[in-house]
């Protein structure tokens, strides 16, 4: 199960000067008369989850135009900055350890460059080598 930084009830987190934007305070609140929520109508809570918490490039570009017609993209992303998400999309950004980054790295370990290089091999003494 993953928690998100922003699911976790940490006391005084959202006072003095470094207070974290909830997300009660962005989506939450959203649409609310009387006590009920218009939440459920923006992008993110009428499609799948893992759309917004991808590894897959075109999930990510779909997660992010979804963001670009909500009417809280500009609330949404204020508090995902002030909460350093570590993960997902939010407010139309790609976040990773908090920051907002422009593309995920592909999975993997990165490709091992290597330089051709050219060996002069005396072949008589190689020869002579495998002989003895
Ligand atoms: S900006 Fe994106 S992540 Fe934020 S509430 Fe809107 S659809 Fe959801």
């Amino acid at each position: 199960m993953t928690v998100l930084f922003s699911e976790l009830l940490i006391p005084g987190w959202a006072e003095g000067e470094n207070a974290k934007i909830g997300l009660d305070a962005v989506t939450g609140n959203y649409g609310s008369t009387f006590g009920e929520s218009g939440a459920t109508t923006l992008p993110c809570h009428n499609t799948d989850p893992e759309t917004f918490f991808s590894d897959k490039p075109a999930e990510i570009s779909y997660a992010k135009a979804l963001c670009g017609d909500c009417p809280v993209q500009r609330a949404c992303l204020q508090g995902a900055l002030s909460r350093q998400e570590p993960v997902g999309v939010w407010g139309g950004e790609l976040f990773e350890d908090g920051k907002v980054i422009a593309a995920k790295r592909a999975p993997g370990r990165p490709r091992n460059i290597v330089a051709a290089t050219s060996v002069e091999v005396d072949f008589a003494e190689l020869m002579a080598s495998v002989a003895s």
